[in-house]
């Protein structure tokens, strides 16, 4: 089931959209079912969790972090991980740098901006997205490489309110790219099981989906 729900996502969202699978409680056979099913980059919400995992998996697997994480926990994933699309503070931003340099490695980041109206969720503010980015010290920071912006909507049936918050993240997205800041801007990481499709009508090149893949 697990490769027929593959490839029936990937058809569905085409060439131009990376599909990112999202592992999290899943077992150890069931994410060697989409390793097998050709799919490298898959997507944990806990560090703890993720190098279990890490541990019991192929290693040319390209672990994706898309959860909160804490500053002191940044050392364990800094030596592998493919991409934090979780980074929500200047703090986190400046231990990301500084573990990328002790292992001597670029670290790809989304930037994850809160766009719901739930206030559960983590992620930057507007205010708070345009302060960091705009913060003095970022371009000196040579071990990270800030490749786009992540974003959560609403967990609501209103669909009108989703596509307005996928818009908006959208909208961040195309401002900051014309900024020039960083060279390598390029990903918009929104859209899971529910909310796909409209995900990547309102721009979305990256989702991440974990229910529909396992069903
Ligand atoms: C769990 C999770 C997903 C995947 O959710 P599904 O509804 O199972 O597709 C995507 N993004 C984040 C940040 C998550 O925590």
């Amino acid at each position: 089931m697990v490769a027929e729900n593959i490839l029936r996502i990937k058809q569905e969202i085409g060439q131009n959209v990376d599909l990112v699978v999202v592992s999290k409680y899943r077992t150890i056979e069931e994410i060697k079912q989409v390793y097998d099913a050709g799919m490298l980059h898959l997507a944990e919400n806990r560090v703890q969790a993720l190098l279990e995992r890490k541990e019991a998996l192929p290693d040319n697997i390209k672990w994706h972090l898309i959860g909160h994480l804490q500053t002191n926990k940044v050392k364990y994933i800094a030596p592998f991980i493919h991409l934090i699309q979780s980074v929500d503070s200047f703090k986190l931003l400046e231990e990301i740098n500084k573990q990328g340099l002790k292992n001597n490695r670029v670290i790809n980041c989304l930037l994850q901006v809160y766009i719901a109206t739930e206030d559960s969720k983590f992620g930057l503010s507007e205010e708070e997205l345009y302060e960091l980015i705009n913060h003095p010290q970022i371009s000196e920071f040579k071990n990270i490489n800030i490749t786009g912006l992540m974003g959560m909507a609403s967990n609501t049936d209103n669909i009108a309110q989703v596509e307005k918050e996928f818009k908006q993240l959208r909208h961040y997205f195309d401002h900051i790219q014309t900024l020039n800041l960083f060279p390598h801007f390029q990903t918009v990481s929104m859209g899971m099981s529910g909310d796909y499709l409209l995900a990547i009508q309102c721009g979305s090149n990256m989702i991440r989906v974990g229910s529909k893949v396992f069903e």
